[in-house]
Protein backbone atom coordinates (compact mmCIF):
# COMPACT_ATOMS: atom_id res chain seq x y z
CA UNK A 1 0.00 0.00 0.00
CA UNK A 2 1.50 3.02 -1.23
CA UNK A 3 0.67 7.05 -1.48
CA UNK A 4 -3.55 7.89 -2.11
CA UNK A 5 -5.90 6.63 -4.48
CA UNK A 6 -7.19 9.07 -7.35
CA UNK A 7 -10.84 7.45 -6.26
CA UNK A 8 -11.88 7.45 -3.21
CA UNK A 9 -14.74 4.69 -2.19
CA UNK A 10 -16.86 7.27 -0.36
CA UNK A 11 -17.23 11.35 0.02
CA UNK A 12 -18.31 12.86 3.54
CA UNK A 13 -20.47 15.96 3.10
CA UNK A 14 -21.23 18.35 5.72
CA UNK A 15 -24.79 19.57 4.99
CA UNK A 16 -24.18 22.31 8.21
CA UNK A 17 -21.88 22.81 10.41
CA UNK A 18 -24.69 23.09 13.30
CA UNK A 19 -25.69 20.37 16.02
CA UNK A 20 -28.28 20.14 18.00
CA UNK A 21 -26.24 18.49 20.96
CA UNK A 22 -23.48 19.34 22.66
CA UNK A 23 -21.52 16.01 23.46
CA UNK A 24 -18.70 16.59 25.50
CA UNK A 25 -16.25 14.25 23.40
CA UNK A 26 -17.47 16.63 20.64
CA UNK A 27 -14.20 17.29 18.40
CA UNK A 28 -15.91 19.48 15.70
CA UNK A 29 -15.68 23.59 16.29
CA UNK A 30 -18.08 24.97 14.93
CA UNK A 31 -21.30 23.38 15.67
CA UNK A 32 -22.81 25.98 17.70
CA UNK A 33 -22.99 27.96 13.92
CA UNK A 34 -25.71 26.86 11.48
CA UNK A 35 -23.40 27.43 8.79
CA UNK A 36 -25.13 25.53 5.67
CA UNK A 37 -24.00 23.73 2.29
CA UNK A 38 -25.29 25.61 -0.67
CA UNK A 39 -26.55 23.25 -3.44
CA UNK A 40 -23.58 24.44 -6.36
CA UNK A 41 -21.56 22.59 -3.87
CA UNK A 42 -23.58 19.17 -3.79
CA UNK A 43 -23.66 19.62 -7.61
CA UNK A 44 -19.66 20.17 -8.13
CA UNK A 45 -19.33 17.34 -6.14
CA UNK A 46 -21.72 15.04 -8.06
CA UNK A 47 -20.11 16.14 -11.29
CA UNK A 48 -17.51 14.09 -10.43
CA UNK A 49 -19.03 11.14 -7.90
CA UNK A 50 -21.75 10.50 -10.57
CA UNK A 51 -19.42 8.95 -12.82
CA UNK A 52 -17.77 7.12 -10.27
CA UNK A 53 -20.85 5.85 -9.13
CA UNK A 54 -21.54 4.66 -12.82
CA UNK A 55 -18.78 2.27 -12.72
CA UNK A 56 -18.73 0.62 -9.20
CA UNK A 57 -20.33 0.83 -5.80
CA UNK A 58 -20.36 4.55 -4.21
CA UNK A 59 -21.37 6.44 -1.05
CA UNK A 60 -22.07 9.89 0.16
CA UNK A 61 -22.08 9.85 3.87
CA UNK A 62 -23.92 13.18 5.44
CA UNK A 63 -22.34 14.25 8.24
CA UNK A 64 -22.10 17.46 10.32
CA UNK A 65 -22.81 18.92 12.72
CA UNK A 66 -25.89 17.07 13.21
CA UNK A 67 -26.91 16.36 9.49
CA UNK A 68 -30.44 16.61 9.89
CA UNK A 69 -30.42 19.89 11.51
CA UNK A 70 -30.11 21.17 7.86
CA UNK A 71 -33.52 19.92 7.48
CA UNK A 72 -34.93 17.39 5.02
CA UNK A 73 -35.86 20.55 2.29
CA UNK A 74 -31.87 21.60 1.98
CA UNK A 75 -30.85 17.75 2.52
CA UNK A 76 -33.17 16.79 -0.40
CA UNK A 77 -31.89 19.75 -2.88
CA UNK A 78 -28.12 18.87 -2.03
CA UNK A 79 -28.93 14.95 -2.91
CA UNK A 80 -30.51 15.97 -6.13
CA UNK A 81 -27.95 16.48 -8.57
CA UNK A 82 -26.05 12.57 -7.59
CA UNK A 83 -27.07 9.92 -9.99
CA UNK A 84 -29.19 6.97 -8.29
CA UNK A 85 -26.50 4.57 -8.29
CA UNK A 86 -25.20 6.78 -5.79
CA UNK A 87 -25.95 5.30 -2.03
CA UNK A 88 -26.54 7.78 0.24
CA UNK A 89 -25.92 7.17 4.16
CA UNK A 90 -26.70 9.74 7.18
CA UNK A 91 -24.49 9.82 10.48
CA UNK A 92 -27.29 11.06 12.98
CA UNK A 93 -27.32 11.36 16.81
CA UNK A 94 -30.89 10.18 15.94
CA UNK A 95 -32.81 12.93 18.32
CA UNK A 96 -34.18 14.32 15.15
CA UNK A 97 -35.67 11.35 13.85
CA UNK A 98 -39.81 11.43 13.85
CA UNK A 99 -42.14 9.99 11.25
CA UNK A 100 -41.52 12.49 8.36
CA UNK A 101 -37.79 11.68 8.88
CA UNK A 102 -38.41 8.22 8.66
CA UNK A 103 -40.40 8.56 5.61
CA UNK A 104 -37.99 11.02 4.13
CA UNK A 105 -35.04 8.01 4.60
CA UNK A 106 -37.46 5.34 2.99
CA UNK A 107 -38.31 7.67 -0.24
CA UNK A 108 -34.87 8.75 -0.76
CA UNK A 109 -33.40 4.95 0.55
CA UNK A 110 -30.68 6.40 2.82
CA UNK A 111 -29.17 4.84 4.89
CA UNK A 112 -28.76 5.11 8.39
CA UNK A 113 -26.14 5.40 11.51
CA UNK A 114 -27.31 6.78 14.91
CA UNK A 115 -24.74 7.70 17.27
CA UNK A 116 -25.47 5.93 21.13
CA UNK A 117 -23.06 5.13 23.67
CA UNK A 118 -24.90 2.13 25.45
CA UNK A 119 -27.12 2.14 28.13
CA UNK A 120 -28.46 5.42 29.84
CA UNK A 121 -25.98 5.73 32.41
CA UNK A 122 -23.32 5.69 29.68
CA UNK A 123 -24.96 8.68 27.49
CA UNK A 124 -23.46 11.27 30.40
CA UNK A 125 -21.42 13.08 27.70
CA UNK A 126 -24.56 13.21 25.50
CA UNK A 127 -26.71 16.71 26.15
CA UNK A 128 -28.82 19.11 24.54
CA UNK A 129 -27.36 22.94 24.04
CA UNK A 130 -28.80 23.35 27.72
CA UNK A 131 -27.23 20.71 28.94
CA UNK A 132 -30.00 18.38 29.32
CA UNK A 133 -29.24 14.43 28.98
CA UNK A 134 -30.26 13.80 25.39
CA UNK A 135 -30.76 9.91 25.99
CA UNK A 136 -34.51 10.18 25.51
CA UNK A 137 -34.58 12.07 23.02
CA UNK A 138 -32.01 9.23 21.60
CA UNK A 139 -33.84 6.36 21.69
CA UNK A 140 -36.99 8.04 20.32
CA UNK A 141 -35.42 8.45 17.10
CA UNK A 142 -34.17 4.94 17.24
CA UNK A 143 -37.93 4.07 17.90
CA UNK A 144 -39.09 5.73 14.93
CA UNK A 145 -36.74 4.13 13.19
CA UNK A 146 -38.39 0.75 14.58
CA UNK A 147 -41.73 1.63 13.93
CA UNK A 148 -40.81 2.51 10.32
CA UNK A 149 -39.20 -1.09 9.85
CA UNK A 150 -36.10 0.78 9.25
CA UNK A 151 -32.73 -1.04 9.23
CA UNK A 152 -29.88 0.35 10.96
CA UNK A 153 -26.32 0.63 11.83
CA UNK A 154 -24.74 2.31 15.37
CA UNK A 155 -22.11 3.73 16.38
CA UNK A 156 -20.88 3.68 20.37
CA UNK A 157 -18.05 5.23 21.93
CA UNK A 158 -16.35 4.48 24.84
CA UNK A 159 -14.46 6.49 27.30
CA UNK A 160 -13.84 4.22 29.83
CA UNK A 161 -13.19 0.70 27.99
CA UNK A 162 -13.29 -3.04 30.80
CA UNK A 163 -13.68 -5.63 30.67
CA UNK A 164 -16.97 -5.40 32.40
CA UNK A 165 -17.81 -3.01 30.00
CA UNK A 166 -18.33 -5.20 27.04
CA UNK A 167 -20.69 -7.88 27.88
CA UNK A 168 -23.25 -4.94 28.92
CA UNK A 169 -22.40 -2.91 25.23
CA UNK A 170 -22.76 -5.94 23.32
CA UNK A 171 -26.35 -7.02 24.78
CA UNK A 172 -27.25 -3.22 25.02
CA UNK A 173 -27.39 -3.29 21.21
CA UNK A 174 -28.68 -6.59 20.37
CA UNK A 175 -31.97 -5.30 22.40
CA UNK A 176 -31.66 -1.90 20.19
CA UNK A 177 -31.86 -4.15 17.18
CA UNK A 178 -28.97 -2.43 15.28
CA UNK A 179 -27.41 -4.68 12.41
CA UNK A 180 -24.21 -3.19 12.63
CA UNK A 181 -22.17 -2.03 15.63
CA UNK A 182 -18.75 0.11 15.08
CA UNK A 183 -17.09 0.75 18.45
CA UNK A 184 -15.09 3.45 19.12
CA UNK A 185 -12.42 4.09 22.13
CA UNK A 186 -12.74 7.93 22.96
CA UNK A 187 -9.64 9.85 20.60
CA UNK A 188 -8.60 13.09 21.68
CA UNK A 189 -8.60 15.30 18.27
CA UNK A 190 -10.67 18.17 17.75
CA UNK A 191 -11.51 20.38 20.24
CA UNK A 192 -11.63 17.01 22.45
CA UNK A 193 -8.24 17.01 24.74
CA UNK A 194 -9.43 14.77 27.13
CA UNK A 195 -6.59 11.92 27.82
CA UNK A 196 -7.03 9.15 26.21
CA UNK A 197 -4.55 6.59 28.01
CA UNK A 198 -6.15 3.66 29.57
CA UNK A 199 -4.78 0.84 31.53
CA UNK A 200 -3.66 -1.59 28.80
CA UNK A 201 -4.66 -5.24 30.30
CA UNK A 202 -8.41 -3.23 30.62
CA UNK A 203 -8.41 -2.18 27.26
CA UNK A 204 -7.40 -5.37 25.76
CA UNK A 205 -10.27 -7.39 28.32
CA UNK A 206 -12.36 -5.01 26.86
CA UNK A 207 -11.66 -6.24 23.24
CA UNK A 208 -11.77 -10.16 24.25
CA UNK A 209 -14.82 -9.82 26.34
CA UNK A 210 -16.71 -7.93 22.97
CA UNK A 211 -15.66 -11.03 21.25
CA UNK A 212 -16.98 -13.40 23.40
CA UNK A 213 -20.37 -11.73 23.97
CA UNK A 214 -20.28 -11.43 19.85
CA UNK A 215 -19.70 -15.24 19.69
CA UNK A 216 -22.34 -16.41 22.15
CA UNK A 217 -25.00 -14.21 19.53
CA UNK A 218 -23.30 -13.14 16.65
CA UNK A 219 -26.81 -11.56 15.41
CA UNK A 220 -24.68 -7.77 14.94
CA UNK A 221 -21.80 -7.27 12.15
CA UNK A 222 -19.48 -6.17 15.15
CA UNK A 223 -16.95 -3.69 12.53
CA UNK A 224 -14.07 -3.95 14.96
CA UNK A 225 -14.04 -7.55 15.69
CA UNK A 226 -15.03 -8.83 12.19
CA UNK A 227 -11.65 -6.97 10.52
CA UNK A 228 -9.81 -8.61 13.29
CA UNK A 229 -10.89 -12.00 12.43
CA UNK A 230 -10.74 -11.50 8.84
CA UNK A 231 -7.42 -10.12 9.31
CA UNK A 232 -6.25 -13.46 11.72
CA UNK A 233 -7.61 -15.53 8.99
CA UNK A 234 -5.74 -14.01 6.43
CA UNK A 235 -2.25 -14.72 8.28
CA UNK A 236 -3.56 -18.32 8.80
CA UNK A 237 -3.58 -18.83 5.34
CA UNK A 238 -1.01 -16.74 4.55
CA UNK A 239 -2.56 -14.36 2.21
CA UNK A 240 -2.26 -11.41 5.05
CA UNK A 241 -0.34 -9.24 2.23
CA UNK A 242 -3.08 -8.92 -0.13
CA UNK A 243 -5.41 -7.31 2.54
CA UNK A 244 -4.55 -4.13 2.66
CA UNK A 245 -5.93 -1.67 -0.53
CA UNK A 246 -2.33 -0.77 -3.55
CA UNK A 247 -2.80 2.55 -2.08
CA UNK A 248 -4.94 4.59 0.58
CA UNK A 249 -8.30 5.48 0.74
CA UNK A 250 -8.23 9.81 0.48
CA UNK A 251 -12.03 9.52 2.38
CA UNK A 252 -12.60 13.13 0.56
CA UNK A 253 -14.41 15.01 3.73
CA UNK A 254 -16.66 18.28 1.91
CA UNK A 255 -16.94 20.94 3.81
CA UNK A 256 -19.88 23.05 4.12
CA UNK A 257 -18.26 26.21 2.01
CA UNK A 258 -16.74 23.62 -0.84
CA UNK A 259 -13.52 23.30 0.91
CA UNK A 260 -11.87 19.35 0.25
CA UNK A 261 -9.73 17.83 3.47
CA UNK A 262 -8.49 14.33 2.73
CA UNK A 263 -7.96 11.35 4.98
CA UNK A 264 -9.50 12.72 8.32
CA UNK A 265 -12.99 14.52 8.90
CA UNK A 266 -11.65 15.56 11.90
CA UNK A 267 -9.46 17.98 10.40
CA UNK A 268 -12.08 20.30 8.81
CA UNK A 269 -12.71 23.66 10.01
CA UNK A 270 -8.77 23.78 11.78
CA UNK A 271 -6.00 25.71 11.03
CA UNK A 272 -2.28 25.37 11.64
CA UNK A 273 0.79 27.57 11.52
CA UNK A 274 2.87 24.82 9.15
CA UNK A 275 -0.11 23.81 7.33
CA UNK A 276 -2.56 26.45 7.17
CA UNK A 277 -6.45 24.95 6.96
CA UNK A 278 -5.29 21.50 5.70
CA UNK A 279 -7.81 21.87 2.69
CA UNK A 280 -6.42 20.16 -0.58
CA UNK A 281 -8.62 22.57 -2.48
CA UNK A 282 -12.06 23.95 -2.96
CA UNK A 283 -15.10 22.13 -5.45
CA UNK A 284 -16.47 25.52 -6.33
CA UNK A 285 -13.22 26.35 -7.81
CA UNK A 286 -11.52 23.12 -9.37
CA UNK A 287 -13.15 19.33 -9.63
CA UNK A 288 -12.96 17.26 -7.07
CA UNK A 289 -11.54 14.70 -9.27
CA UNK A 290 -8.70 16.84 -10.04
CA UNK A 291 -7.84 18.16 -6.67
CA UNK A 292 -8.00 13.84 -5.34
CA UNK A 293 -5.25 13.76 -8.05
CA UNK A 294 -2.81 16.39 -6.46
CA UNK A 295 -3.87 16.16 -3.17
CA UNK A 296 -0.22 13.62 -2.18
CA UNK A 297 0.95 16.95 -3.16
CA UNK A 298 -0.61 19.00 -0.34
CA UNK A 299 2.36 19.70 2.46
CA UNK A 300 0.96 17.84 5.77
CA UNK A 301 -0.74 14.95 3.54
CA UNK A 302 3.25 14.31 2.19
CA UNK A 303 4.26 14.39 6.11
CA UNK A 304 1.86 12.03 6.99
CA UNK A 305 2.57 9.60 3.75
CA UNK A 306 6.62 9.61 5.57
CA UNK A 307 4.47 8.61 9.01
CA UNK A 308 3.22 5.71 7.51
CA UNK A 309 6.45 4.70 5.77
CA UNK A 310 7.77 4.94 9.49
CA UNK A 311 5.05 2.68 10.32
CA UNK A 312 5.59 0.08 7.81
CA UNK A 313 9.04 -0.17 8.94
CA UNK A 314 8.61 -0.23 12.61
CA UNK A 315 5.41 -1.53 13.88
CA UNK A 316 4.10 -5.04 13.87
CA UNK A 317 0.80 -3.79 13.53
CA UNK A 318 0.94 -2.28 10.12
CA UNK A 319 -0.39 -5.53 8.05
CA UNK A 320 -3.60 -5.25 10.09
CA UNK A 321 -3.62 -1.19 10.23
CA UNK A 322 -1.96 0.24 7.40
CA UNK A 323 -0.96 3.49 9.03
CA UNK A 324 -3.74 4.86 11.37
CA UNK A 325 -5.41 7.82 11.05
CA UNK A 326 -4.05 11.32 9.98
CA UNK A 327 -6.00 13.14 12.85
CA UNK A 328 -4.93 11.07 15.42
CA UNK A 329 -1.40 11.71 14.83
CA UNK A 330 -1.65 15.52 14.77
CA UNK A 331 -3.67 16.13 17.65
CA UNK A 332 -2.11 13.67 19.83
CA UNK A 333 1.66 13.72 18.79
CA UNK A 334 1.56 17.99 16.81
CA UNK A 335 2.78 15.83 13.27
CA UNK A 336 1.31 13.73 10.86
CA UNK A 337 4.98 11.84 10.58
CA UNK A 338 5.05 10.45 13.88
CA UNK A 339 4.31 6.66 14.58
CA UNK A 340 2.56 5.33 17.45
CA UNK A 341 -0.46 7.01 19.35
CA UNK A 342 -3.05 6.64 21.87
CA UNK A 343 -5.67 5.81 19.63
CA UNK A 344 -3.36 2.86 18.10
CA UNK A 345 -3.23 1.36 21.25
CA UNK A 346 -6.85 1.45 22.33
CA UNK A 347 -8.01 0.38 18.93
CA UNK A 348 -5.67 -1.20 16.89
CA UNK A 349 -3.23 -2.75 18.82
CA UNK A 350 -5.38 -4.28 22.11
CA UNK A 351 -8.55 -4.48 19.41
CA UNK A 352 -5.85 -7.39 17.78
CA UNK A 353 -4.34 -8.63 20.94
CA UNK A 354 -7.99 -9.13 23.01
CA UNK A 355 -9.44 -10.81 19.84
CA UNK A 356 -6.37 -13.04 20.04
CA UNK A 357 -6.19 -13.48 23.51
CA UNK A 358 -10.32 -14.74 23.28
CA UNK A 359 -9.25 -17.04 20.26
CA UNK A 360 -6.10 -18.56 22.80
CA UNK A 361 -8.38 -19.03 26.00
CA UNK A 362 -11.00 -20.80 23.57
CA UNK A 363 -8.94 -23.20 22.36
CA UNK A 364 -10.31 -26.66 21.97
CA UNK A 365 -8.90 -29.32 25.00
CA UNK A 366 -7.50 -30.89 22.05
CA UNK A 367 -5.32 -28.46 20.95
CA UNK A 368 -4.66 -27.28 24.51
CA UNK A 369 -3.13 -31.04 25.00
CA UNK A 370 -1.09 -30.33 22.49
CA UNK A 371 -0.04 -26.85 23.52
CA UNK A 372 4.33 -26.66 24.27
S1 LIG B 1 -0.78 0.70 15.02
FE1 LIG B 1 -0.03 2.84 15.04
S2 LIG B 1 2.19 2.65 14.82
FE2 LIG B 1 1.27 0.69 14.14
S3 LIG B 1 0.92 0.84 11.90
FE3 LIG B 1 -0.95 1.53 12.94
S4 LIG B 1 -0.69 3.77 13.11
FE4 LIG B 1 1.33 2.93 12.75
Amino acid sequence: MRGLSAVPSYVVMQPTTLCNLDCAYCYLPFRAADRRMPVAVAEAVAASVNPWAASGRFSVVWHGGEPLAAGRERLAALMAPFSAEVEHHVQTNATLIDDAWCEFFATHRIRVSVSVDGPRARNGDRVTRAGHPAYDRIVRGVAALRRHGLPFSALAVVNDPSPARAAELYAYFLDLGCEVLGVNIEETEGVNTRDNAHDAAAVTGFWAELVAAWRRDPRIHLREVEWSLRYAAAVLDGTADGLLPASLDPIPTVAYDGSVVVLSPELAGFTDPRHGDFSSGNVLATPLHTILAGAAGTGWVGEFLSGVEACRSSCPYFGFCGGGHAANRYFELGRFDGTETEHCRNSKIRLLEGVLDHARDHKSPGARAGDG
